[in-house]
């Protein structure tokens, strides 16, 4: 890799799960706003549900997540309670039984939650919401949790995807990053799983560890390719120590560099791809008939907060601290800190801290970032057209994209947008054009690749 793109490999903007991305929402959107926003929702349109479960056994070093170490069964069914009371607060809200096309549980680890509370969140879901009949109910997973019983429970409940954190095989990574996973814990929990009848699963797996070599990285993409799963993230590690204290445990002097993360992504996606796998996006593979591929081959996916999706639903309700929900009148979060979020719900209020009310302006831009993370292009003339808006709501910063432009990471003629094949990985950096607030948040973000 020459010395240029080496440097832009470094660059640190937003993954844009979300436009504008979580640093930019503040304390001036509260409870008021989302009871509003909550009752505005087209009752003809779907809403999805994000519940997150904020507790590990153990935190791993290279986590990102809002999550603590809790062991302790009644804590975590105490706070199930308050997801229940919670879901009662955003259905009075709505004010009817909505349809719910997907529901997600991501942490955390969800299944720590208690048998009996899990069954009565679902419960209390169901009983709140109209599930759609092609309802996609998605859970993220700790191979190491994972057993028949578990199993048997999820499928009970209608869990139909799961999600393992698989990250890295080779057990010297595992050691640096604190999570020791052999391989035939992996296998075990598929196996529960396809036992029961759950198919669709996900698998993440991460380059730009500690010690981790080019040869770990296409050892656990070929691995994986024997497990099969339906789909596979690749996330790149973001080392970010003084924002995550736990990733002070990783030795800095032992991270690959940017050339050599860009080498291990580019490889693990080439076992993976000539397996058979349909590339995805900036970090995504599917078999070729997963409806995440299907999605894709149509112009039809969506980018939220859970990375790329099928759910196409207007409306993201997050539930529990620190959840973030997205509606059509804008973003907002929940209290962080548990003593907050427990505070608030047991007083029967909702939990917003902060959030983001959204102008067209952001809509556009927001639309055209979306487009770009998944499709890699766009047209700019049609976009307008097509979202009824004033042209100059989709002016990119152009110095952003002719550095790129002159590098042959894309074709740009002012009116569409294209990342060339050698310019995909880079396509955050030409979202990054299309962003207005970029510049006084570059240093919270992670590197481009
Ligand atoms: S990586 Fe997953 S299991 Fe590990 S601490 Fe983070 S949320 Fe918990």
């Amino acid at each position: 890799m020459d010395q240029s793109l080496s440097s832009l490999c470094q660059e640190r903007v937003p993954r844009y799960t979300s436009y504008p991305t979580a640093p930019h929402f503040g304390p001036d959107v509260g409870p008021q706003d989302y009871a509003d926003w909550l009752a505005d929702l087209d009752a003809e349109q779907p809403v999805s549900l994000y519940l997150h479960v904020p507790f590990c056994t153990a935190l791993c070093h290279y986590c990102g997540c809002h999550t603590k170490v809790v062991n302790k069964p009644n804590v975590i069914a105490s706070y199930g309670a308050l997801l229940e009371a919670e879901l009662g607060l955003i259905a009075d809200g709505i004010g009817r039984p909505q349809q719910v096309d997907h529901i997600h549980w991501g942490g955390g680890t969800p299944s720590l939650m208690p048998a009996a509370t899990f069954a009565a969140i679902v419960e209390a879901m169901r009983r709140h919401f109209a599930f759609a009949e092609s309802l996609e109910h998605a859970i993220e997973l700790d191979p190491r949790t994972v057993d028949s019983d578990l199993a048997q429970r999820l499928a009970a409940a209608g869990v139909n995807r799961a999600s393992f954190g698989v990250q890295e095989f080779s057990q010297r990574v595992q050691t640096h990053i604190g999570r020791r996973q052999p391989f035939g814990v992996v296998v075990k929990a598929m196996t529960a799983l396809r036992t029961v009848g759950i198919d669709a699963i996900n698998f993440d797996l991460m380059y730009g560890l500690p010690a981790q070599t080019l040869h770990d990285v296409k050892r656990t993409a070929a691995l994986t390719v024997e497990l099969a799963p339906a789909r596979i993230a690749l996330f790149g590690y973001a080392h970010v120590p003084w924002f995550r204290k736990n990733q002070q445990l990783i030795d800095e002097t032992l991270l690959p560099d940017a050339e050599a993360r860009f080498d291990q992504a580019e490889q693990a996606a080439a076992v993976l791809t000539s397996a058979g796998y349909v590339r995805i996006g900036i970090d995504h593979f599917a078999r070729p008939d997963d409806p995440l591929a299907i999605a894709a081959g149509n112009g039809e996916m969506a980018r939220n907060f859970q990375g790329y999706t099928t759910d196409a639903a207007p409306a993201l309700i997050g539930l529990g601290a620190s959840s973030i929900g997205c509606l059509p009148s804008g973003y907002i979060q929940n209290a962080p800190d548990m003593i907050t979020y427990r505070k608030r719900i047991e007083a029967d209020e909702l939990a917003t801290v902060r959030g983001k009310a959204l102008c067209d302006e952001d809509r556009v831009r927001g639309a055209v970032i979306e487009r770009l993370m998944c499709d890699f292009g766009v047209d700019l003339d049609r976009m307008a057209t097509d979202l009824d808006c004033p042209r100059r709501f989709l002016r990119p910063t152009e110095s952003r994209l002719s550095s790129l432009r002159d590098k042959g990471l894309l074709d740009y003629d002012g009116h569409t947008l294209k990342m060339t094949h050698r310019g995909r990985p880079f396509v955050r950096l030409a979202a990054a054009a299309f962003d207005a607030y970029i510049d006084d948040s570059a240093a919270r973000h992670s590197e481009a690749v």
